[in-house]
Protein backbone atom coordinates (compact mmCIF):
# COMPACT_ATOMS: atom_id res chain seq x y z
CA UNK A 1 0.00 0.00 0.00
CA UNK A 2 1.39 2.98 -1.18
CA UNK A 3 1.65 5.60 2.02
CA UNK A 4 0.42 8.66 0.31
CA UNK A 5 -3.12 7.00 0.53
CA UNK A 6 -2.94 6.78 4.27
CA UNK A 7 -2.80 10.54 4.05
CA UNK A 8 -5.52 12.45 5.12
CA UNK A 9 -7.59 13.60 2.23
CA UNK A 10 -8.32 16.70 2.80
CA UNK A 11 -6.47 19.81 4.85
CA UNK A 12 -9.76 21.86 5.27
CA UNK A 13 -9.75 24.89 3.32
CA UNK A 14 -11.54 28.22 4.88
CA UNK A 15 -12.65 31.22 3.49
CA UNK A 16 -12.44 34.14 5.45
CA UNK A 17 -15.84 35.69 4.46
CA UNK A 18 -18.37 35.58 7.55
CA UNK A 19 -21.40 33.85 7.39
CA UNK A 20 -24.55 35.22 7.62
CA UNK A 21 -25.96 33.80 10.80
CA UNK A 22 -26.62 30.76 12.31
CA UNK A 23 -28.52 29.11 9.05
CA UNK A 24 -25.31 29.68 6.74
CA UNK A 25 -23.08 28.37 9.73
CA UNK A 26 -24.89 24.92 9.14
CA UNK A 27 -22.68 22.32 7.06
CA UNK A 28 -19.29 22.61 5.76
CA UNK A 29 -18.34 19.71 8.10
CA UNK A 30 -14.71 18.49 7.88
CA UNK A 31 -14.16 15.01 6.62
CA UNK A 32 -12.13 13.52 9.58
CA UNK A 33 -9.40 10.63 8.52
CA UNK A 34 -9.70 7.96 11.41
CA UNK A 35 -6.28 6.80 11.56
CA UNK A 36 -6.45 3.75 13.59
CA UNK A 37 -8.86 1.96 11.40
CA UNK A 38 -7.37 3.07 8.52
CA UNK A 39 -4.33 1.39 9.22
CA UNK A 40 -5.61 -1.75 10.18
CA UNK A 41 -7.83 -1.70 7.19
CA UNK A 42 -5.62 -0.48 4.43
CA UNK A 43 -8.02 1.49 3.80
CA UNK A 44 -8.89 5.54 4.16
CA UNK A 45 -11.76 5.27 6.69
CA UNK A 46 -13.54 8.46 6.95
CA UNK A 47 -15.83 9.94 9.13
CA UNK A 48 -17.97 13.46 8.17
CA UNK A 49 -17.94 15.41 11.34
CA UNK A 50 -21.53 16.49 11.57
CA UNK A 51 -21.11 17.30 15.24
CA UNK A 52 -19.67 20.14 14.70
CA UNK A 53 -22.44 21.83 13.19
CA UNK A 54 -23.99 24.85 15.18
CA UNK A 55 -26.73 23.09 16.51
CA UNK A 56 -24.48 19.98 17.33
CA UNK A 57 -25.70 17.58 15.15
CA UNK A 58 -26.57 15.98 11.74
CA UNK A 59 -30.04 17.08 11.87
CA UNK A 60 -29.10 20.58 11.55
CA UNK A 61 -28.85 19.93 8.04
CA UNK A 62 -32.58 18.45 7.61
CA UNK A 63 -34.16 21.58 9.74
CA UNK A 64 -32.73 23.73 7.36
CA UNK A 65 -33.89 21.75 4.69
CA UNK A 66 -37.43 21.24 5.61
CA UNK A 67 -38.14 24.97 6.62
CA UNK A 68 -36.32 26.33 3.66
CA UNK A 69 -38.41 24.07 1.43
CA UNK A 70 -41.70 25.18 2.60
CA UNK A 71 -40.58 28.44 2.80
CA UNK A 72 -39.90 28.30 -0.96
CA UNK A 73 -43.31 26.63 -1.43
CA UNK A 74 -44.97 29.46 0.46
CA UNK A 75 -46.11 27.42 3.04
CA UNK A 76 -45.12 29.14 6.02
CA UNK A 77 -44.83 33.09 6.50
CA UNK A 78 -42.95 35.40 8.72
CA UNK A 79 -43.80 35.04 12.32
CA UNK A 80 -45.84 31.39 11.51
CA UNK A 81 -45.47 28.67 13.50
CA UNK A 82 -43.33 25.27 12.76
CA UNK A 83 -44.53 22.10 14.66
CA UNK A 84 -42.97 18.77 14.72
CA UNK A 85 -43.27 15.53 17.03
CA UNK A 86 -39.51 14.53 18.37
CA UNK A 87 -37.59 13.83 20.94
CA UNK A 88 -34.16 14.42 19.75
CA UNK A 89 -31.84 16.06 17.66
CA UNK A 90 -34.92 17.30 15.22
CA UNK A 91 -36.13 19.18 17.54
CA UNK A 92 -32.80 20.89 18.30
CA UNK A 93 -32.37 22.23 14.84
CA UNK A 94 -35.73 23.34 14.43
CA UNK A 95 -35.48 25.27 17.62
CA UNK A 96 -32.72 26.97 16.63
CA UNK A 97 -33.81 27.51 13.40
CA UNK A 98 -36.78 28.65 14.27
CA UNK A 99 -35.06 30.94 16.55
CA UNK A 100 -32.72 32.24 13.69
CA UNK A 101 -35.52 32.80 11.38
CA UNK A 102 -38.08 34.15 14.13
CA UNK A 103 -40.85 31.45 13.60
CA UNK A 104 -42.26 29.79 16.90
CA UNK A 105 -41.43 26.52 17.18
CA UNK A 106 -43.63 23.82 18.98
CA UNK A 107 -42.29 20.12 19.83
CA UNK A 108 -44.98 17.27 20.83
CA UNK A 109 -42.39 14.59 22.55
CA UNK A 110 -43.29 11.49 24.62
CA UNK A 111 -43.38 11.82 28.35
CA UNK A 112 -40.43 9.35 29.04
CA UNK A 113 -37.88 11.82 27.90
CA UNK A 114 -35.48 13.34 30.47
CA UNK A 115 -35.77 16.53 31.89
CA UNK A 116 -32.40 17.63 30.08
CA UNK A 117 -33.89 17.43 26.78
CA UNK A 118 -37.10 19.34 27.49
CA UNK A 119 -35.48 22.14 29.60
CA UNK A 120 -32.55 22.35 26.47
CA UNK A 121 -35.68 22.78 23.81
CA UNK A 122 -37.03 24.77 26.46
CA UNK A 123 -33.75 26.96 26.59
CA UNK A 124 -33.55 27.07 22.56
CA UNK A 125 -37.46 28.92 22.67
CA UNK A 126 -39.64 25.81 21.38
CA UNK A 127 -42.76 25.29 23.30
CA UNK A 128 -42.31 21.69 24.76
CA UNK A 129 -45.79 19.81 24.99
CA UNK A 130 -44.83 16.23 26.75
CA UNK A 131 -47.96 14.06 25.80
CA UNK A 132 -48.13 10.22 27.02
CA UNK A 133 -45.51 7.83 25.38
CA UNK A 134 -48.36 5.87 23.48
CA UNK A 135 -47.34 3.37 20.08
CA UNK A 136 -47.54 5.08 16.56
CA UNK A 137 -50.59 3.11 16.01
CA UNK A 138 -52.65 5.21 18.70
CA UNK A 139 -53.92 8.86 17.12
CA UNK A 140 -52.49 9.80 20.46
CA UNK A 141 -48.73 9.31 19.66
CA UNK A 142 -46.66 12.61 19.89
CA UNK A 143 -46.43 12.37 16.07
CA UNK A 144 -50.30 12.27 15.42
CA UNK A 145 -50.67 15.18 17.79
CA UNK A 146 -48.06 16.93 16.28
CA UNK A 147 -49.46 16.83 12.65
CA UNK A 148 -53.07 17.58 14.27
CA UNK A 149 -52.57 20.47 15.99
CA UNK A 150 -50.15 22.38 13.08
CA UNK A 151 -53.88 21.58 11.26
CA UNK A 152 -55.81 23.74 13.64
CA UNK A 153 -53.30 26.64 12.93
CA UNK A 154 -52.88 29.61 10.24
CA UNK A 155 -49.35 29.99 8.80
CA UNK A 156 -48.38 26.94 10.61
CA UNK A 157 -46.28 23.56 8.84
CA UNK A 158 -45.75 20.01 10.38
CA UNK A 159 -42.24 19.52 9.23
CA UNK A 160 -42.65 15.47 9.11
CA UNK A 161 -39.22 14.59 9.11
CA UNK A 162 -40.01 10.91 8.43
CA UNK A 163 -41.67 11.29 5.51
CA UNK A 164 -41.38 14.95 4.41
CA UNK A 165 -38.78 14.16 1.36
CA UNK A 166 -37.27 18.07 2.14
CA UNK A 167 -34.97 16.22 4.53
CA UNK A 168 -33.19 13.87 2.06
CA UNK A 169 -32.72 16.34 -0.23
CA UNK A 170 -31.28 18.19 2.67
CA UNK A 171 -28.09 15.78 2.20
CA UNK A 172 -28.01 15.33 -1.16
CA UNK A 173 -27.85 19.23 -2.06
CA UNK A 174 -25.08 19.77 0.89
CA UNK A 175 -23.46 16.79 2.92
CA UNK A 176 -23.45 14.34 -0.66
CA UNK A 177 -21.67 16.81 -3.01
CA UNK A 178 -19.65 17.98 0.55
CA UNK A 179 -18.26 14.57 0.80
CA UNK A 180 -17.83 14.05 -3.04
CA UNK A 181 -15.64 16.77 -3.09
CA UNK A 182 -13.54 15.96 -0.31
CA UNK A 183 -12.56 12.70 -1.58
CA UNK A 184 -12.12 14.09 -5.00
CA UNK A 185 -14.73 11.97 -6.30
CA UNK A 186 -12.36 9.24 -4.98
CA UNK A 187 -15.40 7.43 -2.17
CA UNK A 188 -15.34 3.76 -2.64
CA UNK A 189 -18.24 3.02 -0.01
CA UNK A 190 -20.46 5.37 2.58
CA UNK A 191 -22.22 3.26 5.10
CA UNK A 192 -24.72 5.01 8.03
CA UNK A 193 -27.66 3.71 10.10
CA UNK A 194 -30.79 5.58 9.62
CA UNK A 195 -33.96 7.49 11.98
CA UNK A 196 -35.58 8.67 8.99
CA UNK A 197 -33.36 7.52 6.25
CA UNK A 198 -32.44 11.12 5.09
CA UNK A 199 -28.63 11.12 5.46
CA UNK A 200 -28.00 7.43 4.14
CA UNK A 201 -30.93 8.20 0.92
CA UNK A 202 -29.46 11.71 -0.05
CA UNK A 203 -26.03 11.27 0.32
CA UNK A 204 -25.92 7.43 -1.16
CA UNK A 205 -28.15 9.08 -4.32
CA UNK A 206 -25.95 12.08 -4.59
CA UNK A 207 -23.01 9.65 -4.73
CA UNK A 208 -24.65 6.95 -7.01
CA UNK A 209 -24.90 9.56 -9.72
CA UNK A 210 -21.89 11.08 -9.32
CA UNK A 211 -20.07 7.78 -9.66
CA UNK A 212 -22.15 6.78 -12.38
CA UNK A 213 -23.56 3.66 -9.80
CA UNK A 214 -19.85 3.05 -8.70
CA UNK A 215 -20.00 3.59 -5.31
CA UNK A 216 -21.15 0.96 -2.85
CA UNK A 217 -23.57 2.35 -0.23
CA UNK A 218 -25.00 0.09 2.80
CA UNK A 219 -26.93 -0.07 5.59
CA UNK A 220 -26.11 -0.26 8.86
CA UNK A 221 -28.66 -0.98 11.43
CA UNK A 222 -29.20 -1.72 15.36
CA UNK A 223 -30.66 -4.17 16.71
CA UNK A 224 -34.69 -3.35 16.89
CA UNK A 225 -34.45 -2.43 13.71
CA UNK A 226 -36.10 -4.12 10.61
CA UNK A 227 -34.27 -2.70 7.65
CA UNK A 228 -31.29 -5.34 7.92
CA UNK A 229 -33.08 -8.44 7.48
CA UNK A 230 -35.52 -6.36 5.22
CA UNK A 231 -32.35 -5.92 3.03
CA UNK A 232 -31.37 -9.58 3.92
CA UNK A 233 -34.59 -10.66 2.65
CA UNK A 234 -34.84 -9.02 -0.63
CA UNK A 235 -38.03 -6.78 0.55
CA UNK A 236 -39.64 -8.72 3.66
CA UNK A 237 -40.70 -5.84 5.99
CA UNK A 238 -40.80 -7.69 9.83
CA UNK A 239 -42.20 -6.68 13.42
CA UNK A 240 -39.62 -4.95 15.08
CA UNK A 241 -38.26 -6.50 18.14
CA UNK A 242 -35.72 -6.12 20.74
CA UNK A 243 -33.88 -2.78 21.02
CA UNK A 244 -30.95 -0.48 21.37
CA UNK A 245 -28.29 1.92 23.01
CA UNK A 246 -28.40 3.56 20.33
CA UNK A 247 -30.98 6.84 19.55
CA UNK A 248 -32.10 8.24 16.81
CA UNK A 249 -31.55 5.28 14.84
CA UNK A 250 -33.51 2.37 14.18
CA UNK A 251 -37.05 2.04 11.86
CA UNK A 252 -40.02 -0.30 11.80
CA UNK A 253 -40.84 0.59 8.19
CA UNK A 254 -39.88 2.10 4.97
CA UNK A 255 -40.18 5.95 5.09
CA UNK A 256 -40.74 8.15 2.44
CA UNK A 257 -37.44 9.80 2.77
CA UNK A 258 -35.41 6.40 2.09
CA UNK A 259 -38.57 5.95 -0.32
CA UNK A 260 -37.19 4.02 -3.62
CA UNK A 261 -33.79 4.44 -3.02
CA UNK A 262 -34.44 1.50 -0.30
CA UNK A 263 -33.85 -0.56 -3.85
CA UNK A 264 -30.48 0.89 -4.28
CA UNK A 265 -28.71 -0.30 -1.24
CA UNK A 266 -26.34 -2.58 -2.29
CA UNK A 267 -25.87 -4.84 1.42
CA UNK A 268 -26.86 -4.70 5.29
CA UNK A 269 -24.63 -5.18 8.24
CA UNK A 270 -26.07 -5.48 11.68
CA UNK A 271 -23.98 -4.36 14.37
CA UNK A 272 -24.79 -5.35 17.68
CA UNK A 273 -24.31 -2.73 20.82
CA UNK A 274 -21.69 -4.28 22.54
CA UNK A 275 -19.70 -3.24 19.28
CA UNK A 276 -21.12 0.28 19.47
CA UNK A 277 -20.69 1.14 23.03
CA UNK A 278 -17.02 -0.72 22.67
CA UNK A 279 -16.41 2.22 19.83
CA UNK A 280 -17.65 5.07 22.07
CA UNK A 281 -14.57 4.22 24.32
CA UNK A 282 -11.68 3.31 21.33
CA UNK A 283 -12.84 6.63 19.35
CA UNK A 284 -11.85 8.35 22.44
CA UNK A 285 -8.80 6.63 23.19
CA UNK A 286 -7.33 6.46 20.29
CA UNK A 287 -8.63 9.21 17.89
CA UNK A 288 -9.55 11.85 21.17
CA UNK A 289 -12.99 11.76 19.18
CA UNK A 290 -16.26 11.77 21.40
CA UNK A 291 -19.25 10.82 19.92
CA UNK A 292 -22.80 9.47 21.04
CA UNK A 293 -23.98 5.80 19.99
CA UNK A 294 -24.80 5.89 16.77
CA UNK A 295 -22.24 7.85 15.36
CA UNK A 296 -19.68 5.13 17.40
CA UNK A 297 -22.30 2.46 15.68
CA UNK A 298 -21.61 4.06 11.89
CA UNK A 299 -17.60 3.94 12.60
CA UNK A 300 -18.23 -0.07 13.41
CA UNK A 301 -20.15 -0.31 10.16
CA UNK A 302 -16.99 1.01 8.19
CA UNK A 303 -14.69 -0.66 9.55
CA UNK A 304 -16.55 -3.86 8.65
CA UNK A 305 -17.39 -2.30 5.21
CA UNK A 306 -13.49 -1.71 4.47
CA UNK A 307 -12.21 -5.37 5.59
CA UNK A 308 -15.02 -6.37 3.29
CA UNK A 309 -14.15 -4.20 0.51
CA UNK A 310 -10.31 -5.02 1.47
CA UNK A 311 -6.95 -2.23 0.97
CA UNK A 312 -6.73 0.59 -1.20
CA UNK A 313 -10.64 1.40 -0.64
CA UNK A 314 -12.39 4.83 0.67
CA UNK A 315 -15.20 4.20 2.77
CA UNK A 316 -16.66 7.31 4.57
CA UNK A 317 -19.38 7.59 7.24
CA UNK A 318 -20.80 9.44 9.56
CA UNK A 319 -20.58 11.16 12.71
CA UNK A 320 -24.02 12.40 14.04
CA UNK A 321 -23.56 13.83 17.04
CA UNK A 322 -21.18 14.63 19.78
CA UNK A 323 -21.54 12.08 23.27
CA UNK A 324 -22.56 15.21 25.46
CA UNK A 325 -26.23 14.77 25.15
CA UNK A 326 -25.66 11.23 26.26
CA UNK A 327 -22.96 11.08 28.76
CA UNK A 328 -24.79 10.35 31.93
CA UNK A 329 -26.17 7.32 30.16
CA UNK A 330 -22.47 6.14 28.45
CA UNK A 331 -20.43 6.69 30.65
CA UNK A 332 -21.80 5.60 33.69
CA UNK A 333 -20.72 2.18 35.05
CA UNK A 334 -24.26 1.96 36.87
CA UNK A 335 -25.89 2.31 33.35
CA UNK A 336 -23.31 0.17 31.61
CA UNK A 337 -23.97 -2.48 33.95
CA UNK A 338 -27.44 -2.47 34.00
CA UNK A 339 -27.35 -3.04 29.72
CA UNK A 340 -24.76 -5.88 30.32
CA UNK A 341 -22.53 -3.71 28.26
CA UNK A 342 -19.60 -2.47 30.92
CA UNK A 343 -17.71 -5.87 29.90
CA UNK A 344 -17.69 -4.95 26.29
CA UNK A 345 -15.45 -2.31 27.11
CA UNK A 346 -12.29 -3.34 26.81
CA UNK A 347 -10.11 -3.43 30.41
CA UNK A 348 -7.55 -0.48 29.37
CA UNK A 349 -10.33 1.76 28.30
CA UNK A 350 -12.85 1.19 31.13
CA UNK A 351 -11.15 3.98 32.47
CA UNK A 352 -13.18 6.70 30.73
CA UNK A 353 -16.59 4.96 32.07
CA UNK A 354 -15.75 8.06 35.58
CA UNK A 355 -19.51 8.62 36.29
N1 LIG B 1 -27.94 9.65 14.77
C1 LIG B 1 -28.59 10.50 15.58
C2 LIG B 1 -28.00 10.79 16.91
C3 LIG B 1 -29.80 11.07 15.18
O1 LIG B 1 -30.46 11.91 16.00
C4 LIG B 1 -30.33 10.73 13.91
C5 LIG B 1 -31.64 11.31 13.46
N2 LIG B 1 -32.77 10.70 14.05
C6 LIG B 1 -29.63 9.82 13.10
C7 LIG B 1 -28.42 9.32 13.55
C8 LIG B 1 -30.18 9.33 11.76
O2 LIG B 1 -30.30 10.29 10.77
P1 LIG B 1 -31.45 10.24 9.69
O3 LIG B 1 -32.72 10.69 10.34
O4 LIG B 1 -31.00 11.17 8.61
O5 LIG B 1 -31.59 8.83 9.17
Amino acid sequence: MLNAFRRPVLARSFTSRAVNGFTEAIGNTPLIYLKGLSERTGCRVLGKAEFQNPGGSVKDRAALGVITDAEEKGRIKPGGTVVEGTAGNTGIGLAHVCRAKGYRCVIYMPDTQSQEKIDLLKMLGADVRPVPAVAYENPKNYNHQARDFAKTLDNAIWTDQFDNTANANAHYKSTGPEIWEQTEGKVDGFICATGTGGTLAGVGKFLKEKSHGKTQVWIADPPGSVLYSYIQSGGKLTERSGGSITEGIGQGRITNNLGTFVNDIDAALHIADAKSISMVYEMLDSEGIYIGASSALNVVAAFEMAQKLGPGHTVVTVLCDGAYRYQSRLFSKKWLHAKGLYDAIPDGLKKYAVL
